[in-house]
């Protein structure tokens, strides 16, 4: 029998599926320079873009009109960038120009490319889309096959350099039954959207995927991250058989979140607006643990007023009017760039001003957060006994945490602040004093820690909460929080992660914050084992040698639920 290969990418949601390998439709051949319209017909070229970009424009936006959530949003979004007016001008003035409407279109949204990725952060995040749309339309124009998804009629694994977000979206995950990209991280798009799907997702498995040809059988492990060729098919089915029964499991456990013998873990969801706190509620969601305002306001060109501010936020406390929320201060700058609080240019955005450091240059934009906050909580219908937390992102240091706690006291606001740079959670004893609760930001705990841009695909391994070097701050974290008496939470990706949640819970990790999509898988895990066990599972974990070793040694301990 001929031996299975193993190739390995970064887990992104768990799930096994064996079936066909697809890869998606190519991108259309860009045109070169060269040929040239006479002035006479150019107006009909220019007609026959229109033409084409409005049949793309309306496919997408009834795919929207057709899905839910934030596969409906995403499409709507990337509807409007093909009627975006400033991209057809662009394409207007490249054809007005005497270029044929495929190559005007080609130098306009390279022009938008450049723009985009010198504002980096979320922005550069967007050249997905863009190039997508170019593709598309260029596609239309020369009356060839829409680039994505193909057609297929029975279950198939999808492969992909990287997917866009409107084929993201578009995913029949009946037929689809597992995506695999060789880019991307687990923060893009095509890892938002899979979490959302709930379809087995493996992101960054690297070039050497593009081995894997058509039609060839594939065993993925969206929770090992690990895609198997030559797979001995009754491994493979015995596999997918019990995942399934897993996810049956999953779909039927009800919170509140605790251990088997009822240690218990509050499991809040994270959201970044009005519509997911809604989808939260439909979840087993306990409460919010993270609001990530500053999503709010990134295509905001000027700072919305307190009261806007205070509309804003009362959708996202109404939605949960008898439970926690924890509001998160404007984390603006590195990949978040939020036009009016005016970042300089740094080499190093990152490193940079970002999160709290943008208010300690410009109190008064913090102050007007807050008193908009204070203003939405007075204004929303909410119990008494359902507390409104607030806290900062990228706290370092003691006084920038009594600084904050100053500044939310003043308005009658429970401060808090997110352990996520290293030297908060080293000097926790140090801020906890000043401070009701943390909550520590696995993501940017763990690109500080490791020295490695959360955004990087090559650098996946290192950008992995399983390391024992972020457990162990986070181990500290949390006996500090014992020690003063100050609730410590998870709000970062590792609380997604069920096996993890064990180990943050025998850390001693109170609250967990996940996409509300993570929350079941996480509960139910939960659910299957003592605090004793994750006590075990933790120290095992700090002891070991690297994520993957860490990994191991807790599955040893722990049998995925
Ligand atoms: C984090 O860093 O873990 C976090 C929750 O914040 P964000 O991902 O928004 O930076
Ligand atoms: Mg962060």
């Amino acid at each position: 029998m001929t031996k299975d290969t193993v190739f390995k990418g970064t887990a992104v949601v768990p799930g096994v599926s064996y079936a066909e390998a697809v890869w998606i439709r190519p991108r259309p051949q860009l045109p070169q320079a060269g040929a040239v319209v006479a002035e006479s017909e150019r107006e009909a070229e220019f007609e026959r873009f229109l033409k084409a970009a409005d049949t793309v424009a309306d496919r997408l936006t009834e795919r929207s009109n057709a899905a839910v959530g934030a596969a409906s949003e995403v499409l709507a979004a990337t509807a409007g960038m093909v009627r975006d007016r400033g991209w057809r001008k662009a394409v207007k003035k490249g054809i007005t120009g005497g270029h044929p409407a495929d190559y005007a279109i080609v130098t306009a949204t390279t022009k938008f490319i450049t723009q985009f990725e010198a504002v980096g952060g979320v922005m550069a995040e967007r050249v997905t889309d863009l190039r997508d749309i170019r593709d598309r339309v260029i596609a239309e124009l020369r009356g060839e096959e829409e680039p994505g998804l193909p057609q297929v009629t029975g279950e198939v694994v999808l492969f992909a350099d990287d997917l866009s977000p409107a084929d993201t979206a578009a995913l029949d995950t009946t037929r689809f039954t597992a995506l695999v990209t060789e880019l991307g991280g687990p923060t893009s798009h095509t890892a938002i959207i899979a979490r959302q799907l709930n379809v087995p997702c493996i992101v960054a498995a690297g070039e050497k995927i593009k081995s894997i040809q058509p039609g060839e059988m594939v065993m993925v492990d969206g929770a090992l991250g690990t895609i198997t060729l030559n797979a001995d098919p009754e491994v493979a089915k015995t596999a997918v058989s019990e995942s399934k029964l897993m996810a049956a499991r999953v779909a039927q456990w009800r919170g509140p979140g605790k251990t088997k013998d009822g240690h218990p873990v509050q499991l809040l969801a994270n959201v970044q607006d009005g519509n997911a706190a809604r989808a939260a509620n439909a979840s087993e969601a306990e409460g919010i643990g993270l609001f990530r305002t500053e999503i709010c306001f990134l295509s905001a060109t000027t700072e919305p007023s307190v009261e806007e501010q205070a509309a804003v936020y009362r959708k996202v406390l109404e939605a949960f009017p008898e439970s926690k929320v924890v509001v998160r201060s404007l984390d603006a700058g590195s990949d978040k760039p939020v036009a009016f609080a005016n970042m300089a240019d740094e080499m190093n955005p990152a490193l940079g001003v970002r999160g709290l450091r943008v208010a300690r240059a410009n109190e008064p934009l913090l102050t007007r957060q807050l008193d908009a906050i204070a203003l939405a909580v007075k204004e929303s219908n909410r119990s008494e006994d359902a507390p409104i937390w607030v806290m900062a992102p990228m706290v370092a240091t003691a006084r920038e945490a009594q600084w904050f706690a100053g500044l939310c006291e003043e308005r009658g606001l429970i401060a808090g602040a997110m352990i996520e740079v290293p030297a908060a959670a080293l000097m926790a004893d140090k801020i906890m004093p000043h401070l009701s609760f943390v909550s520590i930001g696995t993501n940017d705990l763990t690109q500080y820690t490791m020295a490695a841009d959360r955004m990087s695909p090559q650098l996946a391994y290192l950008t992995d909460p399983w390391q024992p070097a972020v457990l162990r701050l986070i181990a500290h974290t949390c006996k500090e929080g014992e020690r003063f008496d100050t609730a410590v939470g998870v709000c970062g990706e590792a609380a997604a992660d069920p096996l993890l949640a064990c180990v943050l819970t025998g850390l001693g990790v109170k609250s967990l914050s996940a996409a509300s999509a993570a929350i079941a898988g996480v509960g139910a895990q939960l659910a299957a084992v003592d605090l004793e066990t994750c006590k075990q599972a933790a120290e095992a974990a700090l002891n070991s040698e690297g994520a993957t070793e860490a990994r191991a040694a807790v599955r040893e301990i722990i049998q995925p639920k």
